[in-house]
């Protein structure tokens, strides 16, 4: 088996990444687990030292679930499941096409390979991108299904401090505001020695701002704000995530396309817009591809 991911490392929305000697998890904050199997898992992560409870509840809402944080980071979570897996980073798929009763996979620095089964992952409209770049046909119902998991964007700022900011422990607040969703201070958090903090802007901003210039849509997420910062930005960059959160879940933990050559598709838009969802939901496909491939 071989896992291919375009990304530099494993992780995906499991982001953290260094700036200005700073670091910063900049996609998911935090995990919950609603499921006995996820569950299972984070215990897994927490016995190993991978992950730690971070708070519990969520502003604004009556719920109470604990929220874990990946140690030293969240994209840690992720490169704690590698193991022994055979994994090709920095490969990028561009499509898959039939040829022969095979997958012909096709990378976008002209290489090729041959696999018998193919498990896509990414966002699904990267994922349908790959499969009609390779002329696959979807049925209807499949194309009609996948075509109604679109996602929200978010533009992330990840911005260090001259001091640290007032964002009090254990570092995250919601404010109540409609451009900004979410700021983690970083530093509390455990994850940065120096001051740092990660600023989410809500769907709404990031869907009109997508595309403005880095630095003048960075240094209007920062004035606004400014007031729960408490400190002077010293530097910052923003990343901006297309595929954020799905805003809807389709009904199926994955979809499976086709057989032999066998072709299925996963990821949160089959469980859930949260780490647990694409844990389900991968693990799910995982399952249902071995039991195909002992069977047949
Ligand atoms: C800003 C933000 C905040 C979030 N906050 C939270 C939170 O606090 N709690 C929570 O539970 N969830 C949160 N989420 C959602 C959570 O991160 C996702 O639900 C989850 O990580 C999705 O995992 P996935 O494996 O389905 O997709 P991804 O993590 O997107 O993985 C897809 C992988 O496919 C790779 N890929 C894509 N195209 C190709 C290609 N052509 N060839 C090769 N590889 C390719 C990508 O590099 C990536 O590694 C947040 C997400 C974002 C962006």
């Amino acid at each position: 088996m071989l896992v291919v991911d375009k990304g530099k490392s494993v992780g995906g929305r499991l982001a953290s990444r260094s700036f200005e000697s700073a670091i910063f998890d900049y996609g998911a904050q935090f995990m919950t687990a609603r499921e006995p199997t996820f569950l299972e898992q984070v215990n897994t992560w927490i016995a190993e030292g991978t992950a730690e409870l971070w708070f519990r509840g969520h502003p604004g809402r009556s719920e109470n679930h604990k929220r874990w944080r990946g140690i030293p980071n969240m994209r840690e979570l992720a490169n704690s499941l590698v193991g022994s897996l055979n994994i090709n980073t920095a490969r990028q798929v561009l499509k898959i096409a039939v040829q022969q009763d095979q997958w012909k996979v096709e990378f976008k620095d002209g290489s090729l390979m041959h696999a018998n089964n193919v498990l896509l992952t990414p966002p699904v409209p990267q994922s349908i991108e790959i499969i009609d770049r390779g002329d696959t046909k979807l049925s209807q119902n499949q194309r009609r299904r996948l075509q109604k998991l679109t996602y929200d964007p978010c533009i992330a700022v990840m911005a260090v401090l001259e001091e640290p900011s007032k964002i009090p422990s254990p570092g995250m607040l919601v404010p109540d505001h409609d451009d900004i969703d979410w700021i983690s201070d970083n530093m509390k958090k455990g994850v940065s020695k120096l001051p740092s903090v990660t600023i989410h802007a809500s769907s709404d901003f990031s869907e009109t701002h997508f595309n403005a210039d880095r630095n003048e849509v960075g240094t209007k997420i920062i004035n606004l704000s400014k007031s729960w910062l408490g400190a002077p930005v010293k530097h910052f960059a923003i990343h901006r995530w297309r595929y954020s959160k799905p805003r809807c879940v389709d009904a199926e933990r994955f979809m499976l396309i086709q057989h032999n050559p066998t072709l299925m598709i996963a990821g949160d838009a089959f469980a859930g817009p949260r780490v647990e969802g694409a844990f389900l939901s991968g693990s799910t496909a995982a399952e249902a591809l071995m039991a195909h491939i002992e069977n047949y």
